[in-house]
């Protein structure tokens, strides 16, 4: 199995809006407004003549946190209330609501244009991938330096790294530390 594969359908967008953000190293892909409209115009969630100002970039990186939150639950974290009220923010930001598309099919949609209208798409695909068993295998990585999301493709979604070969080697090795320390 390699590491860090994306995960499929609309979790892969979640996921990679999450690691916009890389710990390790230390990378920010949404380093400022202009970055932030062009990862959102290159995933079709916004157009191009749209603007993105300081304020959006500010609610965006909010709003990955809290869906980061949100996906930690899914590795035995709890979810903050900041974080709960980040997403329902969001929710009420974008102006989501439910629509019937051509194949009969109902999805929530934003009425929001711009930068609201983009997270609220996000948000959006949050809430289906919830009904999906498959949500439960979006993770974060448990190396508390790393905190990766990673799709768990494990047979019995056991997996608590983004990478065995560093960040759970590592993990190990610091409890090995803390351990002969405390002993
Ligand atoms: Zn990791």
């Amino acid at each position: 199995m390699s590491d860090r594969e994306a995960a499929p359908g609309a979790l892969g967008l979640i996921q990679a809006f999450v690691n916009t953000a890389d710990l390790e190293p230390s990378v920010e892909a949404l380093s400022d407004p202009h970055a932030l409209r062009g990862w959102l115009v290159e995933r079709g969630l916004m157009a191009l003549n749209q603007p993105a100002t300081d304020a959006d970039l500010k609610h965006a990186v909010a709003v990955r946190e809290a869906i980061r939150g949100a996906i930690g639950a899914n590795s035995g974290g709890s979810v903050y209330p900041v974080d709960i009220a980040t997403l329902n923010g969001a929710v009420s930001a974008s102006r989501l609501i439910p629509r019937f598309g051509s194949n009969g099919k109902a999805r929530l949609e934003p009425q929001a244009s711009g930068v609201d209208g983009a997270l609220g798409r996000i948000v959006a695909a949050v809430f289906a991938a919830m009904n999906e068993e498959a949500w439960t295998r979006l993770k974060l990585c448990d190396s508390s330096s790393c905190r990766w999301a990673f799709y768990d493709q494990s047979r019995n979604h056991s997996s608590r790294w983004c990478r065995m070969a560093s960040c759970g080697n590592r993990q190990k090795a610091k409890r090995f530390r803390e351990r002969a320390k405390t002993s």
